[in-house]
């Protein structure tokens, strides 16, 4: 069969891979908890399961323009005005089927073949993948001094004449770092003066903890946002645990919201009218929705850090933010995908090995769960790896012996 290069070379996302997974172990009456999925579990806000009704109910469901409903987009502006300090027009936005569509759009829109994006480890699993798609080349910059921190000297060292843009995604997925407001300023500052895109992935702005926030770069820009090199994604899939509506937006300048409608125009039309009134429920919604989720994942962060720092020769960075966490597992081994095997085949555990994010020897863990998941998981990795942990645990209604340590 004939299948192109440039497809043939695009791997599977190892987290949907992960997740079929867990759903199978799962079908077979298997007790498999799931820590390598990246969704809350709540329910949709009810503004947004009441918006899509009444927009089902009235019938009237056609295309809308390619860059989003007028109404959509004025809750996006409102949106940006109340989180971003910054007041948008229309132009500036645009509606996608979710962030990671968003990004495609944008590399798709920019990068010519053979261009550089740069993105920082640990990184997105998505990012690599979407930039070859669209022929560009990704540059990953590892922090020098071995933390979850970027550095600027670090990221102007592998600047290029080639370089087009530069992501980045605070608070970070897999790292749950949030960048300092210093290296904010600093960045933007150089994308401005070189003319490189900052592509700032802020999908998990508003889940930080410790009273802390994730800096918005259009603080720190002097420019208009017609000359400005910031483009700025968000969407409703994390704040609001609304991951199955597929709703996610840019916020950019004008002449790069025209090309990117263009391009939706010719590929989807425009995202789905009922998924968009969905998103704009929850957006005009009561806003406790978010700080409810936020509140939970602060408190799960805090119970999964309790559980790993009792967890011999592990190290862990805490996480300011998201629902993820990367504990370093080095002592035990090197291969974090040997080690997420093992771990799901002996204690029915779902982790997503390190080297997908670029930080191999460590493991993401999901904190998006139950306590009680968190809790068992946590013990049942221990169990598995950990000599000094006591040699037998209940897995659902079995007792099994660890006999391989
Ligand atoms: N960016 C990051 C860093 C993510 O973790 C995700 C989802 N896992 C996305 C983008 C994509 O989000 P969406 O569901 O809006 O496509």
């Amino acid at each position: 069969m004939s299948i192109s290069l440039l497809a043939r070379s695009i791997q599977e996302s190892p987290t949907l891979a992960l997740n079929e997974k867990a759903r199978i172990i799962r079908q077979r009456g298997e007790p498999v908890i799931n820590m390598g999925i990246g969704e809350p579990k709540n329910k949709a806000p009810i503004t947004a399961i009441l918006s899509t009704a009444a927009k089902l109910s009235a019938g009237d469901i056609k295309y809308s323009p390619p860059d989003g409903t007028p109404s959509l987009k004025k809750a996006i502006i409102r949106y940006m005005e109340e989180n971003y300090d910054k007041l948008v027009a229309p132009e500036n936005v645009i509606v996608t089927s979710g962030a990671k569509q968003a990004l495609f759009n944008i590399l798709y829109s920019i990068i010519n073949p053979q261009d550089e994006v740069i993105i920082l480890a640990p990184y997105w699993v998505s990012y690599p993948e979407i930039i070859k798609m669209v022929y560009g080349i990704p540059v990953v910059v590892t922090p020098e001094d071995g933390t979850f921190h970027p550095r600027l000297a670090d990221i102007e060292q592998s600047t290029s004449s080639y370089t087009k843009a530069i992501i980045i995604n605070s608070p970070n997925n897999p790292s749950g770092m949030v960048f300092s407001e210093e290296f904010i300023s600093e960045i933007v500052d150089y994308c401005e003066r070189n003319r490189i895109y900052l592509i700032l992935d802020d999908i998990y702005h508003k889940l930080v903890f410790d009273l802390n926030i994730a800096y918005p770069a259009y603080r720190y820009t002097t420019k208009d946002i017609e000359s400005s090199m910031l483009i700025v994604v968000n969407g409703v899939s994390k704040m609001y645990g609304m991951t199955g509506f597929r709703i996610g937006w840019i916020v950019t300048n004008k002449r790069l919201v025209e090309v990117m409608s263009n391009v939706q125009a010719q590929t989807a039309s425009c995202t789905s009218v009922v998924l968009q009134a969905a998103a704009e429920g929850a957006l005009t919604g009561m806003q406790s929705v978010v700080e409810s989720l936020r509140l939970q994942f602060e408190n799960n962060r805090n119970i999964i850090l309790q559980e790993l720092r009792s967890f011999n020769n592990i190290e862990i960075s805490k996480p300011g933010g998201t629902f993820y966490c990367l504990p370093d597992f080095r002592y035990y081994t090197q291969n974090s995908v040997e080690l997420s095997k093992f771990i799901l085949e002996k204690a029915l555990v779902v982790t997503v090995p390190g080297k997908e994010f670029g930080m191999e020897g460590h493991i993401r863990l999901s904190y998006a769960g139950s306590v009680k998941d968190i809790t068992e998981g946590i013990e049942r990795i221990k169990w598995a790896l950990d000599p000094q942990s006591p040699n037998e645990i209940y897995i659902g209604d079995r007792k099994l012996i660890r006999d391989w340590l």
